[in-house]
């Protein structure tokens, strides 16, 4: 699909839409000509703004005069989505609004003072939103509202990764390395000793700056993929640098099933962390296989009594819909199974196929095995189920390439609410990162900086000193920042 602008360039926006309808595939853009085959052509002449969709012999016009109502962006993305919508016959539920984080709309709505029928009328002339994603996002927004409301000034966040896993997930597009290989093995002793030293290089910046700590997670990868001891040392090391007694929360991610025992439990209770995530993304053991995953949904529920039985008192529980080979039957078993177990969190991922992802070569044949429709009903049947057990959603957010386009959901039972996943989705607190691929994130008035770590673990070690060097950008962005 080509895209033609005459008089204007809003590849940016058009793009966006596009991706609505038309998920994987890549858009050329011309300037001034149109070429042959299927096309859209945008212009702006004067005050008038044209689009033309142009797909199999179809054409539908749309246009529009400038007025002080909506943006020519926004307009634009107006038509071009009706259009689409009428060519294609297909009408995504969340509409034109293509953002990440579409319950930011829904606070600044609610902000201005519009209740709830207020806020789903604005929102469905503006965006052509759905009533069941307004819910699902206005749910969201009021469940949010308390941890959004107690966040502390001078505050900050701290993430850990450990880019390691016990094998490689087929459908894994984060950096990542399988410990089935001896080359990634062989750089864990390294790796945990730099991972130390960065630690206490942020605890220096952090201390000289006056910040307090709140949140902590460790993430990945799949922390517990690391030997028992290899996990202590970084987790003793959390706690000698930081005061973990005044930590709201603490979480580790334990991650898949056939990396976890107690002892590596232990550890993670010893040091302090108070939530963990055990993730079987599906309860249907020929998915897991077809997902490469190598454990069984049994493996899942041992690990999960495993921890319950040593005090582990708040679990969150990763899910996937779209998983290739699954079915809305095999998903629905999965929530039921999970709603059976009750977790304290239940978070509800959309496939995402990256070209990253081994599966992205075979996306085609993915998408003949779990369509877009199956996938909405998959999740639609998630909040169901969910919200009908006492949980709310309490996190959302949507990314490019999943399937049907649509989103990631972190469900809660009432004081579980995970407080790092809702200020990193806001933005609305600084997180100080540690360990390959890690990306540091300052928040300041009205401006957002990040500064990166290296991706692999193994530039991670060798440009570990460079990597110290540039903490020096946090201490500065505080100070220009006033903070
Ligand atoms: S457990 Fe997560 S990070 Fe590890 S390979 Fe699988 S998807 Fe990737």
């Amino acid at each position: 699909m080509t895209v033609c602008f005459f008089g204007c360039d809003y590849k940016y926006e058009t793009e966006a839409v596009l991706k609505q309808f038309l998920p994987l595939e890549s858009f050329g853009f011309e300037y001034g000509s149109v070429p042959d085959g299927d096309h859209i052509i945008i212009s702006v002449s004067g005050d008038v703004l044209e689009a033309e969709v142009s797909v199999g012999g179809r054409i539908v016009k749309k246009n529009s005069v400038h007025s002080d109502e909506y943006t020519d962006e926004a307009e634009l993305s107006r038509m071009l989505f009706k259009s689409l919508s009428e060519i294609t016959g297909i009408t995504p539920k969340w509409g034109c609004l293509t953002g990440i984080r579409p319950v930011r709309k829904i606070n600044a709505l609610s902000a201005k003072g519009l209740d709830k029928s207020g806020i789903f009328a604005e929102m469905k002339k503006s965006y052509f939103t759905s009533d069941e994603k307004l819910e699902l996002a206005y749910l969201t927004s009021v469940t949010q509202k308390k941890a959004l409301d107690e966040l502390g000034s001078g505050t900050y966040s701290l993430y850990i990764a450990i880019p390691f896993c016990p094998s490689r997930c087929r459908y894994c597009s984060f950096v990542s390395h399988s410990i089935a290989s001896e080359k990634a093995r062989a750089l864990i002793p390294q790796y945990t000793e730099k991972l130390c030293g960065e630690l206490e290089a942020i605890s220096s910046t952090a201390e000289k700056l006056g910040l307090v700590l709140d949140t902590i997670y460790i993430g990945g990868g799949t922390p517990t993929a690391m030997p028992a001891g290899e996990l202590e040392k970084i987790m003793k090391k959390t706690a000698e640098c930081f005061d973990i007694s005044r930590v709201r929360e603490y979480t580790a991610e334990a991650g898949r099933a056939d990396s976890i025992d107690e002892e590596k439990l232990e550890v993670i209770k010893k040091y302090g962390a108070t939530r963990i995530s055990v993730n079987p993304q599906t309860m249907i053991d020929s998915v897991l296989a077809a997902a490469g995953r190598e454990h069984t949904a049994e493996q899942f529920v041992k690990c999960f009594e495993l921890a319950r039985s040593m005090g582990f008192d708040n679990i969150n529980t990763d899910v996937i819909a779209g998983l290739p080979t699954d079915t809305a039957e095999g998903f629905r078993y999965t929530i039921d199974a999970l709603a059976d177990m009750s977790p304290e969190a239940v978070t509800v991922h959309t496939l995402t196929v990256k070209r990253s992802a081994d599966l992205f070569s075979e996306s085609d044949k993915m998408r003949d095995e779990v369509s877009p429709e199956t996938v909405d009903d998959m999740v639609s049947y998630a909040f169901r189920k969910l919200t009908a057990e006492n949980y709310s959603p309490y996190y959302l957010y949507r990314q490019k390439n999943t399937v049907g386009n649509l989103e990631n959901v972190g469900y809660a039972r009432a004081g579980y609410e995970s407080l790092y996943n809702i200020y990193i989705m806001e933005e609305i607190q600084s997180i100080l990162a540690a360990g390959a691929s890690a990306s540091t994130k300052l928040v300041g008035h009205g401006r957002i900086k990040r500064v990166m770590n290296y991706k692999y673990p193994y530039e991670y070690i060798k440009g570990f000193d460079e990597m110290i060097r540039r903490k020096s950008e946090i201490t500065d962005f505080f100070r220009e920042e006033k903070l």
